[in-house]
């Protein structure tokens, strides 16, 4: 196993900024997650990095540590282990002014002795598609999501614990001893990588991820007027707080699928209008379906020039603050695909009444 570069994994630079690394996360967890992936061991496999090092950049604490201590922390894996082996440098302590293990715990989201801090939980981010109409009308969708909880057979530590045996070089305490002269400068194990214990597997119900998802679902109501782009936020839908903090939020990003007839521009409707020569000429009237089902009889004028937008007023989408904007058909004069005997014989008449436009 190469050592883990957790920016490499997510592919932003050295110096993303927070919101970087979680756009990064989230194009690439869409991409590989299981659900569009089954079987597939390489996208599985990628999965849980990405997790992984999501867990570690999307926390600034955890981010600064990682950046401080580098690749030194991340060597090639002997087998059966969990990922990592430390190479034993004493400025552990200095530098964070703790012991080795508490980095250890901290750094991996182990058990940490009482230390927790409240927090609010982090957000989550979904994509949310939806009909042209449905955008138009507003919706009640049905949202569904992978809530992320710790193992709960290796408490969230991604370490199976369950056929562990105490080190016989350090005698449990993950430390040994060194004497320099009269002091005793302390390295962790390197038999047991400072856990304390041997043959120390990676959790298989996790696959050492430390994480378990759970799917549920959840009833939305999505506003009248959404358009792609648009970002609804649902309070208090995001992940469990820690130690007591709030959940955070939920977030839903909405793409409207494009209609066959219709785009849309903020509240405007725009629509195309197609019209025959003489229809265009002489005026008509046109009953034109609208995406929310009703319909509308629209006036053509007389003498209607081709690419002419007719504006009714009121008749565009209704936001969620109650803002109406405008229908717009965009005439399109068609001339006839074939002329029958009589209708050329007409149109040869009338070309005597109706002048040549004028060129150039
Ligand atoms: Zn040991
Ligand atoms: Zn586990």
């Amino acid at each position: 196993m190469a050592e883990k570069d957790y920016y490499k994994i997510l592919g932003v630079s050295k110096n993303a900024t927070q919101e970087e690394i979680k756009k990064a996360y989230w194009n690439l967890a869409k991409k590989y997650h299981p659900d569009k992936n089954p079987g597939n061991k390489e996208a599985e496999e990628k999965f849980k990095d990405i997790n992984e090092a999501y867990e570690v950049l999307s926390d600034p604490e955890k981010r600064k540590n990682y950046d401080l201590m580098g690749d030194a922390f991340f060597k090639p894996q002997s087998e059966g282990g969990f990922g990592y082996t430390y190479s034993g440098k004493d400025f552990f302590s200095d530098l964070f002014g703790g012991s080795f293990s508490d980095i250890f715990s901290d750094f991996f989201g182990f058990s940490t002795k009482g230390k927790d801090k409240i927090q609010k939980g982090e957000d989550i981010e979904v994509e949310l598609v939806i009909s042209f109409e449905e955008a138009v009308m507003g919706c009640v969708k049905e949202i569904e999501l992978k809530e992320q909880f710790p193992c709960s057979f290796c408490n969230g530590s991604g370490l199976d614990r369950s056929n562990q045996v105490k080190c016989n070089e350090c005698k449990g305490t993950g430390f040994k001893s060194v004497r320099r002269g009269n002091l005793f400068i302390q390295t962790p194990c390197n038999v047991c990588n400072g856990l304390g214990y041997t043959n120390v597997k990676r959790c298989s119900v996790c696959q050492g991820t430390g994480v378990k998802f759970n799917a549920s679902k959840l009833t939305v109501r999505i506003p009248s007027g959404v358009d792609t782009g648009h970002r609804l936020k649902v309070t208090g839908k995001g992940k469990p707080g820690k130690s007591g903090g709030k959940p955070g939020d939920l977030f839903i990003h909405i793409i409207v699928s494009p209609h066959p007839y219709y785009s849309r521009e903020g509240n405007d409707l725009y629509v195309t209008l197609p019209l025959s020569i003489t229809e265009a000429t002489l005026g008509t009237k046109v009953d034109v379906p609208l995406p929310d089902g009703t319909r509308i009889n629209i006036n053509i004028p007389p003498l209607t020039k081709n690419g002419q937008k007719l504006r009714v007023a009121g008749r565009g989408v209704k936001d969620a603050f109650g803002k109406v904007g405008d229908l717009y058909c965009v005439v399109k004069v068609e001339v006839p695909e074939k002329l029958s005997k009589e209708a050329k014989e007409l149109l040869e008449k009338l070309k005597e009444y109706i002048p040549s436009p004028k060129r150039f």
